[in-house]
């Protein structure tokens, strides 16, 4: 048997007659960029999310780098000032503030749920501090009371990186409703995914929403009119078609991910494997399936060796690459453990049964061999 990590074929698969059908009418209409079908999007996700307005834009990287951009636009941060981050995060929503001129200020993760500690936010808030970048790592709902507490007490700006995490909820809010402002990411493995790049922001302030527009098309909002110096950042035709299609299907692409977390959390019974805490089943929408064990690499090349393909999220935490090298003395022992220990099993919406079995059976004769 071989059972890869994420079938991006077999997604694809299972919509090819209405994928095929909105990319034709994409590329029958000789219209590419800017369209309906980008507007129709817009309009489909923001309702979907819950928001006054979505942006496309190119990718998710970008759609975190527009919104903090939008906000020094607006006099909210300028550069120089501290955004809260949690420490193991995936490096683009790191990558995203010191774009901006403005500095990251990591902070642990809770061990039992790998989302940001809330109970260790207010220790790293200083007067520079202007906003939290809260990430829904793994696709779990990250989002507490408390920390929205602590951005009215401090008057801070909530960001969401919602790029694993399309459909969670909280008590039935969607993330990327939660805050100010959310990055979402339509790359081809996320919960919801493009045929290639694209990103969203989604806000409810049309002050926001107009000048990420505008500086995600050079700048502008009236043809040959530029109010900022922007750059080239659309969510292309072909994609937002794709999207339209493939955001019908969301949830119940989501419910499958969840009963195969269920089944590996019923069957993966191990004193050795720690497998993930689950809060709420409605604020988590499993875009990884996380466990941690001490003997991570071992793990993995013996399901590698049965056909099962596993990754890890992510081997190096991004205080310690080489393009944060002014981090790498830092420490964040939690953080570092994580990245030590983690092992993502397969998921995904076209996972069988049988498949789903046979990664339970793999990790079982492993533990008992
Ligand atoms: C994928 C991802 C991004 C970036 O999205 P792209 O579309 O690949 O640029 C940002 N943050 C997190 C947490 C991600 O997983």
């Amino acid at each position: 048997m071989n059972i890869p990590f994420l079938s991006l074929k077999g997604i694809t698969d299972k919509y090819s007659a209405e994928i095929h059908e909105a990319v034709s009418r994409v590329v029958n209409s000789g219209w590419y960029l800017l369209g309906e079908e980008n507007a129709t999007f817009e309009e489909n996700y923001a309702k979907y999310i819950g928001t006054k307005h979505a942006i496309g834009c190119a990718n998710g990287l970008d759609a975190l780098i527009w919104i903090l951009r939008a906000y020094m636009k607006l006099g909210v941060m300028a550069a120089g000032d501290e955004v809260i981050v949690p420490a193991n995060t995936y490096i683009a929503s790191i990558l995203a503030i010191t774009d901006n001129n403005l500095v990251p200020v990591l902070v642990e993760p809770s061990i039992a749920t790998y989302q940001i500690d809330d109970s260790k936010i207010e220790a790293a808030i200083t007067p520079k501090t202007k906003a939290i970048m809260l990430v829904h790592l793994y696709g779990q709902c990250a989002y507490t009371e408390k920390i929205k507490q602590i951005c009215e007490k401090y008057n801070l700006k909530l960001i969401e990186d919602n790029a694993q995490a399309h459909g969670c909820l909280y008590y039935g809010k969607k993330t990327g409703a939660l805050g100010d402002a959310a990055g979402h990411s339509f790359y081809p493995g996320k919960n919801l995914g493009a045929l290639g790049d694209g990103g969203a922001v989604t806000t409810d302030s049309e002050e926001l929403a107009e000048i990420i527009g505008a500086i995600a098309n050079y700048g502008s909002s009236k043809k040959y009119v530029f109010k900022y110096k922007g750059r080239n950042s659309r969510l292309d035709e072909i994609q937002a078609a794709v999207l339209n299609v493939k955001l019908k299907y969301l949830d119940e692409d989501n419910n499958r991910r969840k009963q195969i977390a269920k089944k590996y959390i019923e069957e993966i019974k191990n004193p050795n494997i720690i497998l993930p805490t689950v809060v709420d089943w409605n604020s988590n929408v499993f875009h990884i399936f996380p466990i941690r064990t001490g003997n991570r690499n071992e793990l993995q090349a013996y399901l590698a060796n049965k056909g099962i393909q596993t990754l890890i999220h992510y081997p190096i935490p991004p205080h310690k690459q080489e393009c944060y090298k002014e981090w790498n003395n830092l420490s964040f022992p939690i953080t570092e453990q994580i990245h030590r220990e983690e092992l993502s099993l397969p998921i995904s919406p076209v996972m069988s049964d049988k498949d789903v079995q046979f990664v339970v059976d793999g990790i079982f004769e492993k533990c008992y061999e």
